[in-house]
């Protein structure tokens, strides 16, 4: 039996991912969507969202279910493969996935977003899950009446730390500056939180407990001094880097790892466009990826019919 051919191999299940997947569907192109181990993407981990049009407020992962329903509608598959490489084979791609399936495809879309970065400190890795967590949505509600460090300055890090105030006595907010960078109604809500505190030009040098979290050691970056802040939980928010390892070689890549690729979202190889987090852009929203995913449909529509495919 001949080996199925897509049209169009979408890598990556966020807003972009999906919406590619829609438009694809709709366009009657032979489609798939590899979602990989995380449906919606970082939508998914996103407590709330306020920000998307026609929403004035919606939980993330109720977003990134609503968007994989309305997928489904149309006859692009959705299929569960953590993408390990890509490879041009002639006229078509070769999309790797771990467990060795080798997926076909004229042309490829790749949004597979970003991923949280990490602190880098002592302690960070050996508490992962024991206190340590990139995702106040996931666990937030396991710190119920305990104290809590949230670590960053971006809307993320104050997002996330109103949300945690549903749940936790005390959140501070450990930022290395004595500025936030986060939009400004966010700040003033916080600002007015009587439940977040915050530590400035403060940077975290380790992670340190027992069997658990049970503190913080705290650099002040003006004074020097360290100091220990005792909490139950950190929830690391200090911005993200593009799941792109798997494209060295592949795709031309900016210095910080992002797919280098214009509003265009086409990329240094015709046939492969990038879609939302993992292209170079000046902003990450799931607004600007969701219109990304349309762009991308559109340029691997017209790059099939100059092609001939
Ligand atoms: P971000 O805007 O890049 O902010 C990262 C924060 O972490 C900054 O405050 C930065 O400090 C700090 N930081 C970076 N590296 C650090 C380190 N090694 N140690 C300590 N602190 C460190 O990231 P983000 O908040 O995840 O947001 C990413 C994008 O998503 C942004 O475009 C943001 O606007 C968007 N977003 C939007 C919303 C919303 O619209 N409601 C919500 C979430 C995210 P400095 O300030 O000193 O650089």
């Amino acid at each position: 039996m001949a080996k199925e051919v897509y049209d169009i191999v979408i890598v990556g299940g966020g807003p972009a991912g999906m919406t590619a997947g829609i438009y694809a569907g709709r366009a009657h192109l032979k489609a798939c969507v590899l979602e990989g181990m995380s449906p919606g993407g970082q939508m998914f981990t996103t407590s709330v969202i306020e920000n998307y049009p026609g929403f004035e407020i919606i939980d993330g992962p109720a977003l990134a279910q609503a968007m994989e329903e309305q997928v489904r509608k149309w006859d692009v598959e959705i299929l569960r493969k953590h993408v390990t490489g890509v490879k041009r084979q002639s006229d078509l791609f070769e999309v790797m996935t771990l467990g060795d399936e080798v997926i076909s495809g004229k042309t490829v879309i790749l949004a597979a977003g970003s991923k949280p970065r990490k602190l880098e400190v002592p302690g960070e890795a050996e508490f992962a899950g024991r206190g340590v967590s990139y995702c106040a949505t996931c666990d937030g509600a396991f710190f119920r009446g305990k104290n809590v460090a949230v670590i960053g300055g971006g809307d993320s890090a104050v997002e996330e730390s109103l949300y945690l105030t549903r749940f936790v006595n005390r959140v501070t907010i450990v930022h290395r500056r004595d500025q936030l960078r986060a939009s400004r109604h966010l700040q003033e809500r916080a600002f007015a939180d009587p439940k977040i505190e915050f530590l400035w030009d403060s940077e975290v040098e380790a992670i340190e407990g027992e069997q658990a979290v049970e503190q913080l050691r705290v650099k002040n970056r003006k004074t020097e001094a360290v100091t220990a802040l005792p909490v139950d939980g950190i929830f690391i928010y200090i911005g993200t880097l593009p799941n792109t390892d798997f494209l060295r070689g592949v795709v031309e890549l900016d210095p910080w790892g992002y797919v280098v690729a214009g509003e265009d979202t086409r990329t240094s190889e015709p046939g492969i466009f990038a879609a939302g987090d993992i292209r170079t852009k000046e902003l990450q929203q799931i607004v600007t990826a969701v219109a990304d995913g349309a762009v991308a449909v559109m340029a691997a529509e017209k790059y099939l019919w100059e092609q001939g495919l």
